[in-house]
């Protein structure tokens, strides 16, 4: 029906130009296909004579659009003209804003040994043996089938992205996983899915996405390694420079753990998403001829200047070491401040907390020197398939195990988050629909199993619960009788859980007086609150709250002069470094931000 309909109906069509210098690429290209599959009407591209489906990632990437190039954009079928005009907008707002990457300048330099010049990706200097990249392939026992190593993958990628959204590498794992969800619906077997990355891996060899093509090997690892097929990179346990063709984006995470003192690649682009992670890893890092180099020889990689030193004189390893010796102290310096608290130039300590979404996030804030949790997003716990209790249970009790301090809040679904197991009837406005903590009076089960599941899994912990999107007195004082109903039908004492709620509906700001009556604590979601004090959705390509808007301030302000009980901030405002001198003076003592924003959080808070 929705096939007929859409060859009958009249196309729509646009002309759209690529401003970009990168061109449209991966990054870009993925977000255009998602909003392009959220609409059931045909959308396709055609740039010279070639027409392409524009959900799918690789069709769409496959006309190669560079800086200059116009394609039309036809729409066709059910709510053509909508995704006509919000494809349009979202494509001028990812052109506009594209970064440019550009070349790092590089340092003149005097070495007196031979030389081998590159390209820098990383800056940094290294000086250690070089150690030529190898594999092994490792078996393990998986008991999945290819289906669901595959929405394993998708549900992997689909968290690094949601949980480093405020980073500028989380592109990658939302376009890996767009790839992987088009090649993966056209194939039916790990060989089939092999030979379709194959074929476009293929497509990309020696185009300007050329680099684009270790992003297909990479999200093939990922489902091999969940069918129990793993390649481990080997490494020496003694420093090294690593010497490879091309690492995979995935490999960087791996690299991180072992004692590697620099990375030089030969066969990759400063624009790829393995240099873009080498960057964001802060692993020194050049592009430079690998071939000219012999494993276990000693090299500076001065990757300042954009040089290899083999065969350093005397000279070279001095003044090498002395820059080297610089730049490890320094590093020493802001690594172990980072687990001191933040101490105000006045002396006053602010806490500062992490917002996390699974066990892997929680080490990392952990290992980033974050004091607690100050909000755990559990609905990023379990994406794919809804969780038994036990499940649950388990995944809570791995992440209280790790803080005294945890505050949890109860999933937070619809706007713009989705569980493919929790069904939600399309609404015209979902940012204004059924939300937070509105989503339990239609299903009220999910909301008891979860809490039993934090219940046992806290024990006697004094941990925090939350509830999201509140936006009157009852619905907290139900939510929370609810609860301690729970607690009561599976005979769970919970008198040392502490209930509280996000500040992210203005109606709060209104009705303070009330809710410290039976509240135990506040935390403010600024993203929230910030949309539906200006009434922008956050998500919307084109219009933009401004985030340190005096407006958000003197609502913060409100707050915190007319409550009596504790409140923490937790949007994404507590990790500005703008407005965090602001925030102090309006008596915010608890900040909770991203794990990687932690230690820069504390050094902010410490010049205040
Ligand atoms: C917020 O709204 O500020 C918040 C922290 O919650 P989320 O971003 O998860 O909606
Ligand atoms: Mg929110």
């Amino acid at each position: 029906m929705a096939l007929f309909k859409n060859l009958f109906s009249k196309p729509l069509s646009v002309q759209l130009t690529v401003t970009s210098n990168n061109g449209f690429h991966l990054r870009p290209v993925a977000q255009f296909a998602s909003l392009a599959k959220s609409f059931s009407c045909q959308v396709t591209a055609t740039f010279k004579d070639t027409t392409v489906d524009t959900k799918s990632v690789n069709t769409l990437l496959s006309l190669s659009l560079e800086k200059g190039d116009t394609f039309t954009l036809v729409t066709r079928g059910k709510k053509a003209n909508e995704a006509l005009q919000k494809l349009q907008l979202l494509f001028w707002t990812l052109m506009q804003s594209d970064k440019e990457i550009r070349q790092i300048e590089k340092t003149v330099h005097r070495y007196e040994g031979s030389i081998v010049e590159g390209e820098i990706i990383s800056e940094g200097i290294a000086i250690a043996s070089v150690y030529n990249y190898s594999t092994k392939e490792v078996q393990h026992k998986s008991d999945m089938d290819f289906k669901e190593a595959l929405h394993k993958s998708m549900d992997e990628l689909e968290t690094l992205y949601a949980i480093q959204k405020e980073e500028d590498n989380a592109g990658i794992y939302l376009a890996q996983r767009e790839l992987l969800s088009s090649l993966g619906s056209e194939s039916q077997s790990l060989a089939r899915l092999e030979e379709r990355i194959k074929e476009e891996s293929k497509k990309l060899l020696g185009s300007k996405l050329d680099s684009k093509r270790s992003d297909y090997q990479d999200i093939l690892q990922r489902v091999k390694k969940h069918l129990g097929l793993e390649i481990q990179i080997t490494f020496p346990d003694t420093p090294f420079i690593l010497l490879c063709r091309d690492l995979l984006p995935g490999e960087i995470d791996n690299l991180l753990r072992t004692k590697v003192a620099g990375v030089i690649l030969k066969e990759t682009s400063i624009h790829s998403h393995t240099a873009i992670l080498l960057r964001a890893a802060g692993i020194c890092s050049l592009v430079a001829d690998t071939t000219k180099l012999t494993q276990n020889e000693t090299v500076i990689l001065d990757a300042h200047s954009g040089v290899v030193v083999r065969t350093p004189s005397s000279n070279d390893t001095e003044k090498a070491t002395e820059h080297l010796e610089q730049a490890v102290a320094q590093k020493a310096l802001s690594a172990t401040k980072r687990f001191k608290p933040a101490l105000t130039t006045h002396g006053k300590h602010i806490k500062v907390f992490a917002n996390v979404a699974d066990i892997s996030s929680a080490k990392t804030a952990k290992d980033e020197g974050a004091e607690g949790i100050g909000l755990l997003r559990s609905e990023f716990l379990f994406k794919a398939v809804k969780p038994s209790l036990e499940k649950q249970q388990k995944a809570y009790k791995e992440i209280f195990d790790i803080f005294n301090d945890i505050t949890v809040r109860t999933l937070d679904v619809g706007g713009d988050k989705a569980l493919p197991y929790i069904q939600i009837p399309t609404e015209e406005n979902p940012f204004l629909g059924v939300r937070g903590v509105r989503l339990f009076r239609t299903h009220p089960e999910l909301l008891e199993e979860q809490l039993h599941a934090i219940f046992l899994a806290a024990q006697n912990r004094p941990i925090k619960i939350m509830f999201p999107m509140v936006s009157t007195v009852e619905e907290f004082t139900k939510t929370k009788s609810f609860a301690q109903n729970v607690a009561k039908k599976h005979q769970i004492d919970i008198s040392h859980i502490r209930f509280g709620i996000m500040i992210e509906v203005p109606s709060v700001l209104f009705l303070l007086e009330a809710f410290d009556a039976v509240v135990d604590f506040y935390s403010i979601g600024t993203n929230d609150l910030t949309q539906y004090l200006f009434a922008i959705e956050r998500t919307h390509p084109l219009l933009k709250a401004d985030a340190l808007s005096p407006v958000v301030f003197s609502a913060i302000e409100t707050i915190t002069k007319q409550t009596t009980k504790p409140v923490s901030i937790c949007g994404e405002l507590a990790g500005n470094r703008d407005a965090i001198p602001k925030l102090l003076s309006l008596g915010i003592e608890t900040m909770s931000v991203s794990p990687k924003s932690i230690a820069q959080t504390k050094e902010e808070i410490r010049n205040v």
